[in-house]
Protein backbone atom coordinates (compact mmCIF):
# COMPACT_ATOMS: atom_id res chain seq x y z
CA UNK A 1 0.00 0.00 0.00
CA UNK A 2 1.11 3.52 -0.77
CA UNK A 3 -1.13 5.55 2.11
CA UNK A 4 0.11 8.27 3.25
CA UNK A 5 2.83 8.73 0.10
CA UNK A 6 2.51 11.37 -2.27
CA UNK A 7 2.75 11.08 -5.61
CA UNK A 8 3.16 13.47 -8.53
CA UNK A 9 2.64 12.59 -11.81
CA UNK A 10 3.93 14.71 -14.62
CA UNK A 11 1.16 15.50 -17.54
CA UNK A 12 -1.32 13.27 -15.68
CA UNK A 13 -4.45 14.50 -17.57
CA UNK A 14 -4.83 12.32 -20.84
CA UNK A 15 -3.17 9.01 -21.26
CA UNK A 16 -0.50 7.40 -19.66
CA UNK A 17 -0.05 9.52 -17.15
CA UNK A 18 -3.25 9.50 -16.35
CA UNK A 19 -3.56 5.52 -15.86
CA UNK A 20 -0.68 5.78 -13.94
CA UNK A 21 -2.11 8.64 -11.55
CA UNK A 22 -4.58 6.31 -10.65
CA UNK A 23 -2.80 2.86 -10.54
CA UNK A 24 -0.83 5.04 -7.77
CA UNK A 25 -4.09 6.93 -6.01
CA UNK A 26 -6.02 2.76 -6.62
CA UNK A 27 -2.39 1.88 -3.85
CA UNK A 28 -3.82 5.06 -1.44
CA UNK A 29 -1.28 7.85 -3.02
CA UNK A 30 -2.33 11.24 -2.57
CA UNK A 31 -2.21 12.66 -6.27
CA UNK A 32 -0.59 15.87 -7.37
CA UNK A 33 -1.61 16.19 -10.96
CA UNK A 34 -0.07 18.02 -13.72
CA UNK A 35 -1.00 18.56 -17.22
CA UNK A 36 -3.26 20.58 -19.74
CA UNK A 37 -6.62 20.44 -20.75
CA UNK A 38 -10.29 21.58 -20.39
CA UNK A 39 -10.53 22.94 -16.20
CA UNK A 40 -14.46 21.23 -15.69
CA UNK A 41 -12.84 18.37 -16.77
CA UNK A 42 -9.55 18.81 -14.78
CA UNK A 43 -11.84 19.13 -11.98
CA UNK A 44 -14.26 16.22 -12.30
CA UNK A 45 -11.27 14.13 -12.45
CA UNK A 46 -9.44 14.99 -9.35
CA UNK A 47 -13.36 14.70 -7.84
CA UNK A 48 -13.69 11.20 -9.01
CA UNK A 49 -9.71 9.84 -8.09
CA UNK A 50 -10.65 11.60 -4.81
CA UNK A 51 -13.90 9.71 -3.99
CA UNK A 52 -12.94 6.75 -5.79
CA UNK A 53 -9.70 6.00 -3.74
CA UNK A 54 -10.62 8.46 -0.71
CA UNK A 55 -6.91 9.94 -1.49
CA UNK A 56 -6.49 13.57 -1.65
CA UNK A 57 -5.72 15.22 -5.43
CA UNK A 58 -4.95 18.35 -6.32
CA UNK A 59 -4.01 19.63 -9.55
CA UNK A 60 -1.17 22.44 -10.65
CA UNK A 61 -0.66 23.45 -14.64
CA UNK A 62 2.85 24.22 -14.70
CA UNK A 63 4.50 23.57 -18.11
CA UNK A 64 7.61 21.19 -18.28
CA UNK A 65 9.01 23.00 -20.33
CA UNK A 66 9.39 26.13 -17.77
CA UNK A 67 12.15 25.32 -14.90
CA UNK A 68 10.85 28.35 -12.84
CA UNK A 69 7.01 26.90 -13.55
CA UNK A 70 8.50 23.24 -12.16
CA UNK A 71 10.05 25.32 -8.83
CA UNK A 72 6.41 26.66 -8.10
CA UNK A 73 4.64 23.41 -8.86
CA UNK A 74 7.36 21.45 -6.16
CA UNK A 75 6.83 24.88 -3.87
CA UNK A 76 3.33 23.93 -3.99
CA UNK A 77 3.12 20.30 -3.97
CA UNK A 78 5.54 21.06 -0.43
CA UNK A 79 2.86 23.73 1.12
CA UNK A 80 0.05 21.02 0.47
CA UNK A 81 1.56 17.56 1.50
CA UNK A 82 5.03 18.64 2.66
CA UNK A 83 6.83 16.64 -0.16
CA UNK A 84 7.04 14.61 -3.24
CA UNK A 85 7.41 10.69 -2.30
CA UNK A 86 6.62 9.19 -6.01
CA UNK A 87 7.80 11.17 -8.95
CA UNK A 88 6.65 9.99 -12.63
CA UNK A 89 8.31 12.16 -15.40
CA UNK A 90 5.53 11.41 -17.83
CA UNK A 91 4.85 14.75 -19.82
CA UNK A 92 5.83 14.33 -22.93
CA UNK A 93 4.96 15.54 -26.80
CA UNK A 94 6.04 14.24 -30.01
CA UNK A 95 6.58 16.05 -33.61
CA UNK A 96 7.46 13.18 -36.77
CA UNK A 97 9.85 14.99 -39.34
CA UNK A 98 12.98 14.10 -41.12
CA UNK A 99 16.31 15.59 -39.85
CA UNK A 100 16.50 17.98 -42.39
CA UNK A 101 12.91 19.50 -42.45
CA UNK A 102 12.54 19.35 -38.48
CA UNK A 103 11.37 22.77 -37.31
CA UNK A 104 14.26 23.52 -34.92
CA UNK A 105 11.64 25.00 -32.04
CA UNK A 106 10.02 21.43 -32.21
CA UNK A 107 13.22 20.07 -31.36
CA UNK A 108 13.83 22.65 -28.33
CA UNK A 109 10.29 22.04 -27.07
CA UNK A 110 10.93 18.44 -27.44
CA UNK A 111 14.29 18.21 -25.15
CA UNK A 112 12.51 21.02 -22.98
CA UNK A 113 9.51 18.84 -21.96
CA UNK A 114 10.59 15.17 -22.74
CA UNK A 115 14.32 15.24 -20.99
CA UNK A 116 15.21 18.53 -19.43
CA UNK A 117 12.41 18.86 -17.13
CA UNK A 118 13.14 15.14 -15.67
CA UNK A 119 16.57 16.92 -14.71
CA UNK A 120 14.42 19.92 -13.15
CA UNK A 121 12.05 17.74 -11.19
CA UNK A 122 14.48 15.45 -10.11
CA UNK A 123 16.97 17.73 -8.75
CA UNK A 124 14.18 19.08 -6.71
CA UNK A 125 12.43 16.22 -5.54
CA UNK A 126 15.82 14.67 -4.27
CA UNK A 127 16.20 16.32 -0.70
CA UNK A 128 12.96 15.69 0.61
CA UNK A 129 13.28 12.00 -0.42
CA UNK A 130 17.23 11.46 0.95
CA UNK A 131 15.70 13.18 4.05
CA UNK A 132 13.33 10.28 4.62
CA UNK A 133 15.37 7.34 2.84
CA UNK A 134 12.39 6.95 1.08
CA UNK A 135 11.98 7.19 -3.00
CA UNK A 136 10.64 6.22 -6.10
CA UNK A 137 11.35 8.00 -9.32
CA UNK A 138 9.91 6.86 -12.54
CA UNK A 139 10.77 8.12 -15.82
CA UNK A 140 8.81 7.17 -19.06
CA UNK A 141 11.20 6.83 -21.62
CA UNK A 142 10.02 4.84 -24.63
CA UNK A 143 10.79 2.18 -26.73
CA UNK A 144 12.38 4.71 -28.14
CA UNK A 145 14.96 5.42 -25.33
CA UNK A 146 16.24 1.94 -26.82
CA UNK A 147 16.32 2.06 -30.30
CA UNK A 148 15.67 4.27 -33.01
CA UNK A 149 12.23 5.39 -36.00
CA UNK A 150 12.77 7.17 -38.69
CA UNK A 151 11.47 11.04 -38.45
CA UNK A 152 11.56 10.94 -34.76
CA UNK A 153 15.18 12.21 -34.30
CA UNK A 154 14.25 14.66 -31.08
CA UNK A 155 12.09 12.64 -29.78
CA UNK A 156 14.58 9.17 -29.55
CA UNK A 157 17.27 11.16 -28.96
CA UNK A 158 15.28 12.81 -25.79
CA UNK A 159 14.11 9.22 -24.78
CA UNK A 160 17.83 8.29 -25.16
CA UNK A 161 18.39 10.99 -22.80
CA UNK A 162 15.96 10.70 -20.15
CA UNK A 163 17.59 6.31 -19.82
CA UNK A 164 20.87 7.51 -19.65
CA UNK A 165 19.60 9.87 -16.99
CA UNK A 166 17.63 7.20 -15.43
CA UNK A 167 20.71 5.34 -14.95
CA UNK A 168 23.17 8.52 -13.18
CA UNK A 169 20.49 8.85 -10.66
CA UNK A 170 20.17 5.30 -9.46
CA UNK A 171 23.53 4.95 -9.28
CA UNK A 172 24.04 8.21 -7.61
CA UNK A 173 21.43 7.20 -5.20
CA UNK A 174 22.26 3.33 -5.12
CA UNK A 175 22.70 2.88 -1.55
CA UNK A 176 19.46 4.84 -0.28
CA UNK A 177 15.96 3.95 -0.13
CA UNK A 178 15.44 5.92 -3.46
CA UNK A 179 14.82 4.35 -6.62
CA UNK A 180 15.34 5.43 -10.15
CA UNK A 181 13.91 3.35 -12.98
CA UNK A 182 12.46 3.68 -16.61
CA UNK A 183 9.73 2.16 -18.32
CA UNK A 184 9.76 1.95 -22.35
CA UNK A 185 6.32 1.34 -23.71
CA UNK A 186 5.51 0.68 -27.27
CA UNK A 187 2.69 2.18 -28.70
CA UNK A 188 -0.45 2.79 -26.50
CA UNK A 189 -3.16 4.31 -27.70
CA UNK A 190 -3.64 7.98 -26.69
CA UNK A 191 -4.28 11.03 -28.10
CA UNK A 192 0.09 11.21 -28.73
CA UNK A 193 -0.21 8.16 -31.09
CA UNK A 194 -3.84 8.63 -32.01
CA UNK A 195 -1.90 11.65 -34.02
CA UNK A 196 -0.01 9.75 -36.22
CA UNK A 197 -2.51 6.76 -36.75
CA UNK A 198 -4.62 9.97 -38.22
CA UNK A 199 -1.58 11.11 -40.51
CA UNK A 200 -1.04 7.91 -41.56
CA UNK A 201 -4.96 6.49 -42.48
CA UNK A 202 -4.88 10.43 -44.37
CA UNK A 203 -1.56 9.58 -46.02
CA UNK A 204 -1.98 6.58 -47.03
CA UNK A 205 -5.96 6.10 -47.78
CA UNK A 206 -6.27 4.01 -45.00
CA UNK A 207 -9.45 3.51 -42.32
CA UNK A 208 -8.64 4.45 -38.89
CA UNK A 209 -8.71 0.81 -37.61
CA UNK A 210 -6.18 -0.14 -41.14
CA UNK A 211 -4.04 2.64 -39.83
CA UNK A 212 -3.83 1.16 -36.29
CA UNK A 213 -3.33 -2.24 -37.86
CA UNK A 214 -0.71 -0.87 -39.76
CA UNK A 215 0.93 0.98 -37.42
CA UNK A 216 1.34 -1.97 -34.89
CA UNK A 217 2.35 -4.30 -37.86
CA UNK A 218 5.60 -2.33 -38.50
CA UNK A 219 6.81 -2.44 -35.19
CA UNK A 220 4.84 -4.34 -32.39
CA UNK A 221 5.12 -7.70 -33.12
CA UNK A 222 1.70 -8.91 -30.51
CA UNK A 223 -0.13 -6.52 -32.89
CA UNK A 224 -1.97 -5.15 -29.99
CA UNK A 225 -1.72 -1.83 -28.35
CA UNK A 226 0.10 -1.12 -24.61
CA UNK A 227 -2.69 -0.02 -22.05
CA UNK A 228 -2.24 2.44 -19.55
CA UNK A 229 -3.61 0.45 -17.17
CA UNK A 230 -1.25 -2.47 -17.79
CA UNK A 231 1.73 0.71 -17.25
CA UNK A 232 0.33 1.84 -14.16
CA UNK A 233 0.42 -1.99 -12.88
CA UNK A 234 4.24 -1.95 -13.66
CA UNK A 235 4.47 1.75 -11.66
CA UNK A 236 2.82 -0.07 -8.53
CA UNK A 237 5.30 -2.19 -8.62
CA UNK A 238 8.25 -0.58 -8.85
CA UNK A 239 7.23 1.30 -6.22
CA UNK A 240 6.82 -1.89 -4.06
CA UNK A 241 9.08 -2.78 -1.80
CA UNK A 242 9.82 -6.44 -3.74
CA UNK A 243 11.26 -3.44 -6.29
CA UNK A 244 13.58 -2.42 -3.99
CA UNK A 245 16.78 -3.88 -5.64
CA UNK A 246 15.64 -2.41 -9.24
CA UNK A 247 17.88 0.31 -9.77
CA UNK A 248 18.84 1.98 -13.14
CA UNK A 249 16.66 0.13 -15.20
CA UNK A 250 14.94 0.20 -18.55
CA UNK A 251 11.77 -1.53 -18.33
CA UNK A 252 10.00 -2.45 -22.21
CA UNK A 253 6.42 -3.07 -21.95
CA UNK A 254 6.04 -3.23 -25.71
CA UNK A 255 4.76 -6.85 -26.62
CA UNK A 256 8.08 -7.52 -28.35
CA UNK A 257 9.45 -4.52 -30.16
CA UNK A 258 13.09 -4.48 -29.17
CA UNK A 259 13.09 -8.23 -28.99
CA UNK A 260 13.63 -8.14 -32.52
P1 LIG B 1 -0.79 12.28 -24.15
O1 LIG B 1 -0.66 13.27 -25.24
O2 LIG B 1 -2.02 11.46 -24.02
O3 LIG B 1 -0.56 13.00 -22.74
C1 LIG B 1 0.49 13.90 -22.54
C2 LIG B 1 0.28 14.62 -21.23
O4 LIG B 1 1.35 15.56 -21.07
C3 LIG B 1 -1.01 15.43 -21.19
O5 LIG B 1 -1.53 15.39 -19.87
C4 LIG B 1 -0.52 16.84 -21.53
O6 LIG B 1 -1.38 17.86 -21.01
C5 LIG B 1 0.80 16.84 -20.85
N1 LIG B 1 1.74 17.84 -21.37
C6 LIG B 1 2.10 18.07 -22.66
N2 LIG B 1 2.96 19.11 -22.71
C7 LIG B 1 3.14 19.53 -21.44
C8 LIG B 1 3.91 20.55 -20.84
N3 LIG B 1 4.67 21.40 -21.58
N4 LIG B 1 3.85 20.70 -19.49
C9 LIG B 1 3.08 19.88 -18.74
N5 LIG B 1 2.33 18.90 -19.25
C10 LIG B 1 2.37 18.72 -20.59
O7 LIG B 1 0.52 11.37 -24.29
P2 LIG B 1 0.85 9.88 -23.77
O8 LIG B 1 0.87 9.01 -24.96
O9 LIG B 1 0.05 9.51 -22.58
O10 LIG B 1 2.39 10.08 -23.36
C11 LIG B 1 2.82 10.16 -22.03
C12 LIG B 1 4.31 9.84 -21.98
O11 LIG B 1 4.53 8.49 -22.41
C13 LIG B 1 5.16 10.72 -22.89
O12 LIG B 1 6.39 11.00 -22.26
C14 LIG B 1 5.37 9.83 -24.10
O13 LIG B 1 6.54 10.17 -24.78
C15 LIG B 1 5.48 8.48 -23.43
N6 LIG B 1 5.22 7.35 -24.34
C16 LIG B 1 4.04 7.25 -25.03
C17 LIG B 1 3.85 6.16 -25.86
C18 LIG B 1 2.57 5.96 -26.63
O14 LIG B 1 2.54 5.07 -27.47
N7 LIG B 1 1.53 6.71 -26.39
C19 LIG B 1 4.84 5.19 -25.99
C20 LIG B 1 6.03 5.34 -25.28
C21 LIG B 1 6.20 6.42 -24.46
Amino acid sequence: TLAGKTALVTGSTSGIGLGIAQALAAQGANIVFNGFGNADDIARLLDTTASQYGVQTVHNNADMSKSAEIEALFAFAAETFGGIDILVNNAGIQFVANVDDFPPEKWDAIIAINLTSAFHTTRLALPYMKGRNWGRIINLASTHGLVGSAGKSAYVAAKHGLVGFTKVSALETAQTGITVNAICPGFVLTPLVQKQVDDRAAKEGLSNDESKRALLADKQPSGDFVTPEQLGALAVFLCSDAAIQVRGAAWNMDGGWVAQ
